[in-house]
C-alpha cells in the first residue's frame, strides 16, 4: 500500500464525474474512492454468493410421506400456555422495540448532526493526546447510549421478573449492566483506536487497513470470546463425572466430533430459562450447558447436546465468524466512502480538511475529516445503521443453520419424541414466542420457533419411518 505513488494526482482531469468531491478532493481522492467502491462491491458480492451457496436453505431435504407437517402451536401447547406466551410477548415487545428505536434515533441524531462532534469536543476539549481523545470519546458515547437505553432495559427486566424468568436482584442486574458496558467499551475502543491510527497514517487508503484490520479483529474476538469475555459474566465448571457426562461424551464420539469436555455455566443465578451453546473455534471451542438444564431428564439433555454437536461438527461458529469478518471488511470500505464525503462530514459538524494551523504529530499525515476524533459519533451512527440493516440477513441465515443442527440432532439420536418434548419444555420454560410475526422474525428470531422445530421433528419421523411423535395435547 503506497500513499506516495498517488500523491501527484492528475490535476488536469475534469471534476464532473464525482460532484461530491470538492476543492481539496477532486481526482486526488477519486481514485481511492473508486477502488474502495469496487472492493466493497466485490466483498459484499462474495458474502452474498457464499451465503447463497452454503446456507442450508432446506435443512431436511426430500419428500415427506403424507406431506409436510405445518407448525401448529395448538397441537402441543395448552390454551393456557399459548395465552401466557401471547401475554409475555405483548409485555416484552414495547420495551424491546422502544429501546431499539430510541437507541438508534439517539446515535443517528448524534452522528448525523453536529451534536455528537460538539459533545466529543466538550469532553475532550482539554485533552491533547489524540489516542486519549479517542478513548474518552468512545467511553463517553458508550456510556451515554447505555444510559439512554437503561430505562428500557429496566422495563424489560421488570417484565422478565414479573414472569419469573429472572432470578437476579436489582443490584446484581445493575452490576451485569456495568460489566456489559465495560466489555463493549473495551472492544469498541480498541477498534476505534486502530481505525483512527490507520486513518491518520493513510488518509486516502485507510480503507485497505481498516478492512484487513476489521477482518482480523472479528476473527480474534470470536476466538478469545469464550476465555476472555464469557468468564466476566458466568462461572464455568466441567460437567461432573457420572452417567450424564459419560453418555454425552460417548454420543460425541459416536458422532465423530472430538469433544474434550462439556462445561456447565452458573446461569441459574441470572435466569430460569434453559439453554446451551457452542462458542469459540479451534482450541477455544466449547460446548456449554446452562445449569438450569441439568434437572431435565437425561434423554432431553442428550437431545440438546446432539443439536450443539451439529454446530460443532459443521464448525458453524468458525463459518459465521469468517463470513461476518468478510462482511465487516466490506463495511469498512463502505465506511471509507461515507467518511470521505464532505457533505456527510459537514452534517456531522466535522471540517473535511481539519482545523488549520494545528501541528501534526509524528507519523501523522492527516488530522481533518475522518481523522478528527470528533467524527467518532458519525462512525458509531453508521456502524449502528449498518448493523441494524444486516440483522435480518444474519437472522435468516442463522435460522437455517439452527434448523440444520436440529436435523443433525434427530439423525444422531433418532428420537423425535424426546426432541419434541424437549422443544416443548424449552418453549414453555423460556416463554418463547409460539407464533412470531414477520417483523419479529426479521429483527429478533435467530432460531426457528418452537412449533417450527416440533413440526420438523414430525417431518423427520415421517421421512425415516420412525413413529411420529403424537400431539402432546389431544385435540379438543
Ligand atoms: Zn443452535
Amino acid at each position: 500500500m503506497s500513499e506516495r505513488s498517488e500523491a501527484g494526482g492528475a490535476g488536469s482531469r475534469p471534476l464532473t464525474e464525482d460532484r461530491s468531491e470538492e476543492a481539496d478532493g477532486g481526482t486526488r481522492t477519486r481514485r481511492p474512492r473508486t477502488a474502495a467502491a469496487i472492493t466493497a462491491a466485490v466483498l459484499f458480492t462474495a458474502v452474498g454468493v457464499v451465503l447463497a451457496l452454503t446456507t442450508p436453505w432446506n435443512p431436511l431435504p426430500g419428500d415427506v410421506p403424507g406431506g409436510r407437517v405445518r407448525p401448529d402451536p395448538a397441537l402441543d401447547f395448552s390454551p393456557a400456555e399459548i395465552a401466557r406466551s401471547r401475554a409475555f410477548d405483548s409485555a416484552i415487545n414495547p420495551p424491546a422495540y422502544a429501546g431499539l428505536v430510541v437507541g438508534l434515533l439517539v446515535i443517528l441524531a448524534l452522528g448525523l448532526s453536529p451534536l455528537g462532534a460538539r459533545l466529543i469536543g466538550l469532553v475532550t476539549g482539554r485533552v491533547r493526546r489524540r489516542f486519549l481523545r479517542v478513548v474518552i470519546a468512545s467511553a463517553a458515547l458508550a456510556t451515554l447510549l447505555r444510559v439512554v437505553g437503561l430505562p428500557f432495559d429496566i422495563w424489560g427486566e421488570s417484565v422478565l421478573r414479573r414472569y419469573g424468568l429472572s432470578t437476579q436482584t436489582w443490584p446484581e442486574w445493575l452490576l451485569d449492566q456495568l460489566r456489559s458496558l465495560g466489555v463493549s467499551w473495551v472492544i469498541t475502543t480498541i477498534a476505534l483506536l486502530l481505525l483512527y491510527a490507520v486513518v491518520r497514517r493513510f488518509p486516502r487508503y485507510w480503507w485497505t487497513g481498516a478492512a484487513a484490520g476489521g477482518f482480523v479483529l472479528v476473527v480474534l474476538v470470536s476466538f478469545i470470546y469464550p476465555i476472555a469475555v464469557e468468564p466476566v459474566f458466568n462461572k464455568f465448571h466441567s460437567l461432573p463425572q457420572g452417567q450424564l457426562r459419560s453418555d454425552l461424551l460417548a454420543m460425541a464420539r459416536r458422532d465423530g466430533v472430538p469433544v474434550k469436555d462439556v462445561l456447565v455455566a452458573d446461569a441459574s443465578r441470572r435466569t430460569t430459562s434453559l439453554n446451551a451453546y457452542v462458542s469459540g473455534f479451534g482450541s477455544t471451542r466449547r460446548i456449554v450447558l446452562y445449569d438450569t438444564l441439568l434437572k431435565s431428564p437425561r434423554p432431553q439433555v442428550e437431545s440438546i447436546v446432539a443439536h450443539e454437536l451439529g454446530h460443532a461438527k459443521r464448525d458453524d461458529v468458525l463459518y459465521g465468524t469468517l463470513v461476518g469478518a468478510l462482511g465487516i471488511a466490506g463495511a469498512m470500505c463502505l465506511l471509507y466512502l461515507l467518511m470521505t464525503s464532505p457533505w456527510l462530514l459537514r452534517r456531522a459538524g466535522v471540517a473535511p480538511t481539519g482545523p488549520p494551523g494545528e501541528p501534526r504529530e509524528p507519523g501523522e499525515r492527516e488530522r481533518g475529516g475522518a481523522a478528527d476524533p470528533r467524527s467518532i459519533a458519525l462512525v458509531l451512527a453508521l456502524v449502528a445503521a449498518g448493523t441494524q440493516l444486516g440483522a435480518p440477513v444474519q437472522n435468516l441465515v442463522s435460522r437455517r443453520i439452527e434448523a440444520r443442527a436440529d436435523a443433525h440432532a434427530l439423525n444422531l439420536t433418532r428420537d423425535p419424541s424426546t426432541f419434541v418434548s424437549m422443544q416443548h419444555e424449552l418453549s414453555v420454560r423460556n416463554i418463547s414466542d409460539l407464533k412470531p410475526d414477520a417483523l419479529e422474525y426479521l429483527l429478533w428470531m435467530t432460531h426457528p420457533s418452537g412449533p417450527d422445530r416440533i413440526a420438523m421433528a414430525r417431518n423427520w419421523a415421517r421421512m425415516h419411518h420412525v413413529p411420529e411423535p403424537p400431539p402432546l395435547r389431544r385435540a379438543p
